[in-house]
């Protein structure tokens, strides 16, 4: 069973919801042309492509229908929204695209791959799937700070997610960890609800983009402790306060605030292709420029496969790149079952 919203697509919190309930269980075992692990930009761009080939591709979203971009408030580097779009808005789009010309998009999650024979086997929380091509867009995850309090206050103050919790922070004192694009631009959302917002960063200098740099420097909400660590989250119910440090002088300091949101970058998504595939010693999954893995047939794109650019705009030519060549590969296939 597929729940979808009002404009007939499914929603992120549509899709917790079927998670919880171990819903849409599949009855037979499947076997597809193209799967696509992920439903973040990548994989959606590739179903797309897949869709368009006539390959009917099948798309398990996994936890994060959209993907991170879902969770992003407002993306204004996406080309062809001179306004900016909202990250859940646009995984919609690109959701209704590819299921416009004809790839399914389940809520389900896949757990363990068999990439040592044709056809390739994914076991999921409904069944098992085979198919002879793989598209893996599994995308990223937040990395934590792994200090004391982190995890027993996560979302009792604590998050990694300004869309979804920023909110309950109106009228409230936020502090922001990171120093790249995501600190600053949450930082910058945040700034909507909360009455003031403060960016702690372990260096003096930023990673941040020049235009995000400057409109947060230059919003009254917004103030930035530098060269400063938190070593300690502490609070029983709920936050109260960080214990912070200063890494050049070695002074320790408390720093009071209702939230902590925390934007120190991502890991990829990659633990079940590990011995099966090629990665990085990051993690990242090894790609040529065709977006093909160490095995004929399985290929990966964005963020599980991209450590330098992770852009929504990449991730999606990366997933078109992989569905191209999927298809590519298929013809090879049929070519060569006609002459044997
Ligand atoms: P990022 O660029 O890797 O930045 C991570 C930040 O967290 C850095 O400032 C880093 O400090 C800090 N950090 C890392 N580990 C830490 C720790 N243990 N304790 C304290 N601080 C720590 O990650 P991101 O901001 O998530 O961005 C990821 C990619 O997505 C980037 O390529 C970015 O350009 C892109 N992105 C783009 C946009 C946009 O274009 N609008 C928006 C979001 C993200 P150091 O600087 O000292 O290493």
């Amino acid at each position: 069973m597929h729940v979808r919203n009002k404009k007939g697509h499914i929603g992120v919190s549509d899709m917790v919801e079927l998670n919880l309930l171990g819903q849409n269980k599949m009855t037979d075992d499947k076997h597809v042309k193209v799967l696509v692990l992920g439903a973040g930009p990548a994989g959606l761009s590739a179903a797309l492509y897949a869709a368009r080939a006539e390959l009917a591709p099948v798309v398990l979203t996994g936890m994060q229908l959209g993907g991170q971009a879902a969770l992003t408030h407002l993306i204004e580097n996406y080309p062809g929204f001179p306004e900016g779009v909202g990250g859940a808005q646009l995984g919609e789009l690109f959701q209704k695209q590819a299921e416009h010309f004809g790839a399914k998009v389940e809520f389900d999650m896949a757990h363990e791959v068999d990439f040592s024979q044709r056809p390739y086997k994914v076991t999921t929380d409904s069944g098992e799937y085979t198919a002879d091509t793989v598209i893996i867009s599994t995308g990223a995850s937040s990395v934590h700070l792994n200090v004391p309090g982190e995890e027993e206050l996560t979302g009792r103050g604590v998050s990694y997610c300004a869309t979804c919790d920023g909110w309950f922070f109106k009228d409230k004192k936020v502090a922001i960890v990171g120093g790249g694009d995501s600190a600053f631009e949450e930082a910058l959302f945040i700034t909507r609800y909360a009455s003031s917002v403060t960016l702690i960063h372990r260096r003096d200098e930023f990673r941040a983009g020049a235009i995000l740099q400057k409109r947060a420097q230059e919003h009254p909400k917004m103030n930035f402790i530098t060269n400063t660590i938190v070593t300690d989250i502490v609070g029983t119910d709920k936050l109260e306060h960080l214990k912070l440090k200063n890494v050049v002088t070695g002074e320790e300091s408390t720093f009071e605030t209702d939230g902590l949101f925390i934007f120190i970058g991502h890991t990829p998504n990659t633990q079940m292709f590990e011995g099966k595939l090629e990665m990085s010693d990051l993690g990242y999954l090894k790609v040529n420029d065709k977006m093909e893995t160490s095995v004929p047939g399985v290929y990966a794109a964005g963020e599980a496969a991209d450590p330098n650019f992770r852009q929504v705009v990449t991730s999606a030519g990366m997933g078109a790149a992989a569905a191209i060549q999927a298809t590519r590969y298929l013809e090879s296939l049929e070519e060569e079952s006609v002459h044997s």
